[in-house]
């Protein structure tokens, strides 16, 4: 069990500014921009003015940073602005047709259409997006009702005070810039800010890093089933012109191959605009293969004639990856404390038996902005009172869209068999199954050994199969190279003495952006782990979930660092 330990790379015993904010939101994905729009209206509505509501985002721009597949459920988005369309909600397509693929084998498939497509992958009434764009116009609608959104300002430690015994969160310090690789201050040193406020919103995305030591720190995961999670691997491909037009609107998801029966995973391939193709592969990270590869696994996938063929005189323009959070509802941790909330993926709002979390994301953040509204303007920030938006999500459609599929995830624990004979009695039971709450396991708790891994990269032998690095290139991804690295490995003897002959330095195969870089022979030199190449990291946090002995920190790095999801 860790401690609850808060790491930062941040310069200890200097002087900071400060600023004050009303209410201060971290990260400016779509729960926390749906929470500063709703609570901007609301303050309005109960003639509450003068409140400053400030958005941090560690991205350069807002969406840089954002990734999902996206086929989207718009009852979020409704639920916001019911006249989303109107008001220019970007969107690639509806969606005009669904197909599921059963990849058999290597090469075999059967292609599912119509009533055959399962109920869980049927999107009639869902819209394709791209979530970066979405944001960026969401980020826009925030903005004209007076929110601020700072981009390049990642927040680095959570600031805490406790009064009367009690322990309560004011706000967060902004990571410094210009610190070298050796943490001495550079010519362009800036101290980061202590952002105080008396209510602080993390909607980070999964696996918050501020969120991971709130959860230990103020046991918010009591009596609640370890988070588990997938991690996701994205292409935006250009296709030829008249198979694009014919694509344009389709969703095919996939399962079966690579993976078989082993582990909770599949494909998708969305049509876009202008001839382009989302397509991506997911793989639970329960997995227990020690040299599993998420991103060896896409290759495979899309080397397989059912996906290759649409992929056929078409080339790759952008990359990406990120971790998803399908615990559901019994892993989702308390939502709320003195002086915080918890909103979105970094509160587990996720449907995975459909793999959407947008609408429930929207839907969390405008909950979150009711509680918060009625907080203001009683100006009490309490956890009694922030109680409040626990109750209105359990009396929301959220709620029992998540109730509704609870054990969903859990099933498919011990493979896509059990799953898939619990799954029938789950929607006769309405989501309860042949079992009232299933346990789940932490997702680094689940490997074994490296002697039993059975697992086999692909031959990158055509122009599908583009390399790790050639993909990092694809994410646009960037950090100055100065700085000491977001990556903290913890104890580095455990690397060498332990990890490398139990699981062979999963952290290999695990990174899909080739961050740890280990000798092809022999072990590092005596005190060191891995080479870090931080510079490649895209921030998906697989990492900081996977490592077997949780030895690995996911840090923010300085401001702006990381990928560029245009158009993801
Ligand atoms: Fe993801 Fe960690 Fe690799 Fe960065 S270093 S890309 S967070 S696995």
């Amino acid at each position: 069990m860790s401690t609850p330990v808060q790491y930062s790379l941040n310069v200890k015993g200097i002087e900071r500014d400060a600023m004050p904010a009303d209410v201060l939101l971290v990260g400016a994905g779509p729960a926390n921009l749906a929470c500063a729009i709703h609570l901007a209206r609301l303050l309005q509505q109960k003639g509450i003015e003068g409140k400053s509501i400030l958005v941090l985002e560690k991205a350069a721009e807002v969406g840089e940073h954002t990734l999902s597949g996206a086929v989207m459920n718009p009852k979020g988005i409704a639920a916001l602005f019911p006249d989303w369309r109107e008001r220019g909600c970007p969107v690639e397509a509806d969606v005009t047709w669904d197909g599921f693929e059963l990849m058999r084998s290597k090469t075999g498939s059967t292609r599912l259409t119509g009533a055959l497509v399962p109920p869980q992958f049927k999107n009639a009434g869902k819209v394709i997006v791209s979530m970066n764009q979405v944001v960026q116009w969401m980020k826009a609608e925030a903005e004209k009702l007076g929110v601020q959104v700072f981009p390049g300002f990642p927040a680095a430690e959570i600031l805490f005070e406790t009064v009367d015994g009690v322990e309560r969160v004011v706000g967060v310090q902004t990571r410094d810039s210009g610190v070298d690789k050796h943490g001495e201050q550079k010519g362009t040193f800036q101290a980061g800010m202590n952002i105080t406020a008396p209510i602080t919103v993390f909607g980070e995305g999964p696996r918050g890093h501020l969120a991971k030591h709130l959860v230990k720190r103020h046991k918010l995961d009591a009596g609640k089933n370890p988070q588990t999670y997938g991690t996701g691997i994205k292409e935006i491909w250009e296709i030829p012109a008249e198979r694009g037009q014919e694509w344009l609107g389709r969703v095919l998801h996939t399962t079966g191959y690579p993976t078989g029966l082993d582990a909770y995973a599949g494909g998708w391939v969305y049509g876009m605009k202008e001839n382009k193709l989302s397509i991506g592969f997911v793989i639970g990270l329960d997995h227990w293969d020690a040299k599993l590869d998420p991103h060896a696994l896409f290759v495979q996938w899309k080397q397989h004639p059912a996906i290759a063929k649409l992929l056929e005189g078409g080339k790759v323009l952008r990359y990406g990856a990120k971790t998803v959070p399908e615990g559901g509802y019994f892993s989702m941790p308390r939502l709320y404390g003195d002086g915080y909330v918890l909103v979105g993926d970094t509160a587990g709002f996720l449907n995975a038996s459909i793999l959407k979390g947008v609408h429930l994301a929207i839907q969390s953040g405008m909950l979150a902005a009711e509680a918060i509204a009625e907080a203001v303007a009683s100006n009490d920030a309490s956890a009694a009172k922030l109680k409040r938006y626990d109750e209105l999500f359990e009396a929301s459609w959220a709620k029992e869209e998540l109730y509704g599929v609870r054990n969903w995830r859990q099933a498919f624990e011990g493979g896509v068999v059990g799953g898939m004979l619990d799954v029938p009695f789950q929607m006769l039971t309405g989501g309860r199954g042949l079992v009232a709450r299933r346990k789940g396991h932490a997702d680094h708790t689940t490997t074994r050994p490296v002697s039993m891994s059975r697992f086999t990269k692909p031959v990158y032998d055509d122009s599908k199969s583009m390399d790790k690095l050639t993909d990092v290139y694809h994410s646009g991804t960037i950090h100055e190279e100065d700085q000491k690295p977001h990556l903290l490995v913890l104890d580095t003897s455990i690397c060498v003495t332990r990890c490398t002959t139990e699981f062979g330095n999963p952290c290999q195969h695990f990174c899909p952006a080739a961050v740890y870089e280990w000798p092809k022979e022999g072990a590092p030199a005596p005190g060191k782990g891995p080479t870090i190449n931080f510079s490649n990291c895209v921030h998906c946090k697989t990492c900081d979930i996977a490592d077997p002995y949780e030895n690995i920190e996911w840090v923010v790095p300085e401001g702006g660092g990381g990928p560029k999801y245009h158009g993801m």
